[in-house]
């Protein structure tokens, strides 16, 4: 099994800085130079890299979503979280990053969030540093 970390959502709709919790595990598998891959494993979840010095920019990403895809619409999906598993595609199931000395490489405003379309729950992350 892959090192994997959990993550406790608390809304239905929301996007969580897992970047600190990423980087543990790069630490933990020891590995300096290479790739960081960190994969979602659900149909209603997601990971991205956005902006974390404002909190206001994954605000503004989670309304727009929630405009783009209504949870009210002429789903054929009738589990009540068609809108939940559009966005997680929309969103996408991993993100990879650089690997540096030991650190994840991301911009100097860059974060990873796990991407919660069908909160609150609790939620697993895969990661694999190679
Ligand atoms: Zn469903």
């Amino acid at each position: 099994m892959p090192l994997s970390l959990n993550v406790r959502t608390k809304s239905r709709n929301e996007m969580v800085d897992i970047t600190r919790s990423v980087a543990e595990q790069v630490t933990a598998s020891g590995i300096s130079e290479g790739l960081c891959v960190v994969y979602v494993p659900h149909t209603t979840a997601g990971v991205t890299i956005n902006e974390g010095a404002d909190p206001a920019v994954c605000e503004d990403i989670v309304r727009k979503l929630g405009e783009l895809v209504p949870a009210g619409d002429r789903y054929r999906h009738l589990e009540g979280n068609a809108d939940s598993h559009v966005k997680a595609t929309l969103v996408g199931s991993s993100v990879t990053v650089l690997v540096e000395g030991g650190n994840l490489v991301l911009g100097t405003w860059q974060k990873i969030f796990f991407c919660e379309f069908d909160g609150p729950r609790t939620r697993r992350v895969y990661v694999r540093v190679v």
